[in-house]
């Protein structure tokens, strides 16, 4: 256990980035089962709502399948032992985060501060900063910008969900910029597989009813579900 970085293992307060209802379990699922077992406190953020996974359905109208992946979310976060730990729903529609030249930005800023300033975390969890999804990239920008202007004094990681499927050659880090941490979790890999399973609109369930719509495939599971998850800390 003593390699694994503290960072990891004694962080109180731990501040979960999900740019999608889904991402909190594949990327950190069991850092997030391993945290609260030890007594520590996460909150996490879902940023977008995830409602445009099935845009062809006409049985899953954009605001049922939002209902839907809000249900998931909450039941994932049950089954990785979370289900009396905060979490916060910001529902901004998939690929439309506001940009920083926005009028939305800064109201949209300001209400992530507020839950910062709030929550108080000790180390706050993002998404990687050149993750190939634009919500993944968009998610990093907001929360890094809100951080920055509350002057939060908490440690920052990331999570890649699709580099290593989809990134192009300038996604991945460049030398110096982070480095790789690795998180063993153990027991914590059975619960993390649970809790995907509650994520049934992504894995199929509504595919015949949705034909077109958004299906994690078996490889992008395997390929995230492990036995460690990866982490990395930007370099000073
Ligand atoms: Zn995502």
């Amino acid at each position: 256990m003593s390699d694994i970085p503290s960072i990891l293992t004694a962080s109180e307060r731990v501040f979960i980035v999900a740019p999608h209802p889904d991402d909190e379990t594949l990327g950190c699922g069991g850092l997030i089962a391993a945290t609260v077992d030890r007594g520590g406190s996460v909150f996490t953020l879902f940023v977008t709502d995830g409602g445009a996974s099935h845009p062809e359905s006409s049985a899953w109208s954009r605001r049922r399948l939002v209902s839907e992946r809000q249900k998931e979310a909450e039941e994932a976060l049950a089954i990785l032992g979370a289900a009396d730990q905060p979490r916060a729903f910001l529902r901004l529609r998939d690929t439309e985060i506001p940009k920083p030249d926005s009028p939305q930005w800064q109201p949209l800023v300001s209400s992530v501060i507020k839950l910062l300033v709030e929550f108080d975390p000790d180390l706050v969890v993002l998404p990687w900063r050149r993750d190939p999804h634009c919500d993944h990239r968009d998610a990093h920008a907001l929360v890094t910008s809100a951080l920055d202007l509350a002057g939060s004094p908490a440690q920052c990681i990331e999570y890649a969900i699709w580099l290593d499927e989809l990134g192009a050659e300038e996604d991945f880090p460049v030398v110096g910029e982070v480095e790789r941490i690795e998180f063993p979790i153990g027991p914590k890999q059975s619960l993390k597989e649970a809790a995907l399973q509650a994520h049934a609109t992504q894995l199929g369930a509504i595919d015949k009813d949705a034909p077109g719509g958004f299906l994690l495939k078996p490889e992008t599971v395997a390929r995230l579900i492990t036995p460690v998850e990866t982490y990395f800390t930007p370099c000073a």
